[in-house]
């Protein structure tokens, strides 16, 4: 039997996260990479051996369009200005944080023009998105979800169907809050530690192999914090971003969420302090509040 050709790939939305993904995508099959900003598509395609598409309207039929912007938003405006270029059966694989009820528009608004729209988010970062294990989780129709496999093998570590459309983007939001949840109980507690004379790097050490351990612990304020280099990967305000989803989410549901709420707040608050900051610097927040400084080998005593 001869090999099926792989298929052909739109990429919107060259961000932190959209560059390295369609770069792996680019090695996968034939690629297509749409930016806001025309000139992201350009290096794109000399770096990665992309084709870079100026404008929407160039872009022609594909099998697959992958999308990754900052909202649904943003996603709803390039759809509505893309679907007429679209043939019946293309799968729209949305990797964006987005609302669940934006999902479900998407879905909707595209199913007009015969192509599935699956809300696809990514957790791993930018590290997952370079390295292409990304955790996918998939909101929508399992067949269309079978149809596009091969293309999200080439970006993903781990793909789960979680549900029908906007599943994908709940269980998303609900991940970042607990992200956000972890980063700030571990920023007040490590900082409290400090003030107790046991340095930050001391007590990961202990927490790495307790039950209080988290990915705040285990590798983003070992690897960011301590030594000071708060490296940009995922803007502050995207991470706001989500928790104000997740708070959404537990809204519809009725859930008392007591520490959720607060941690939305918190969130937001950072980001209007700290414009233009990444996630991680949330615990810059905590410093400047006690006066101590997260760093290894430092205790504020
Ligand atoms: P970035 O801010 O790095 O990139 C945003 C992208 O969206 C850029 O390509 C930007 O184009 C484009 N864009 C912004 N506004 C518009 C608009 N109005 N119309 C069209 N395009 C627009 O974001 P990330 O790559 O970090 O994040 C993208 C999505 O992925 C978000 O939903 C985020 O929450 C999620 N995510 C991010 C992770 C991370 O670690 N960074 C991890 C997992 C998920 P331009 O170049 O013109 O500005």
């Amino acid at each position: 039997m001869a090999p099926t050709a792989p298929q052909t790939v739109a990429f919107l939305g060259l961000g932190a996260m959209g560059r390295p993904m369609a770069a792996r995508l680019a090695q996968h099959g034939p690629t297509t990479v749409w930016n806001r900003t025309p000139g992201r598509a350009r290096e794109h395609q000399e770096a990665h051996g992309t084709s870079a598409a100026q404008q929407l309207a160039d872009l022609g039929p594909v099998d697959v369009v992958c999308s990754c912007l900052p909202t649904d938003v943003e996603v709803r405006a390039v759809a509505e200005q893309l679907a007429p270029n679209l043939a019946p059966g293309t799968v729209w694989l949305d990797h964006t944080s987005g609302a669940p009820a934006g999902a479900r528009d998407l879905a909707a608004l595209l199913a007009d023009a015969g192509v599935d729209y699956l809300d696809a988010p990514v957790s791993g970062g930018t590290a997952g998105a370079e390295a292409g294990t990304l955790t996918t989780m998939v909101g929508g129709d399992p067949d269309a979800l079978d149809r596009v496999r091969p293309v999200l093998a080439a970006t993903t570590g781990r793909v789960v169907h979680v549900g029908p459309s906007g599943a994908g983007m709940a269980v998303k939001a609900v991940n970042n809050a607990l992200l956000a949840t972890s980063l700030w109980a571990a920023a007040e507690g490590l900082t409290a530690l400090a003030a107790q004379g046991v340095p930050a790097d001391r007590a990961i050490e202990v927490i790495a192999t307790s039950s209080g351990r988290s990915f705040a612990t285990d590798t983003l304020i070992p690897e960011r914090v301590l030594d000071r280099s708060f490296p940009h990967t995922f803007a502050l305000s995207l991470l706001a971003k989500d928790v104000g989803l997740a708070q959404g989410i537990l809204d519809d549901a009725e859930v008392p969420a007591a520490v959720l709420t607060l941690v939305d707040e918190l969130t937001r608050r950072a980001a209007e302090q700290l414009p233009g900051a990444d996630h991680v610097e949330l615990v810059r927040i905590v410093e400047q509040q006690t006066g101590i400084e997260l760093s290894a080998g430092s205790s504020g005593s």
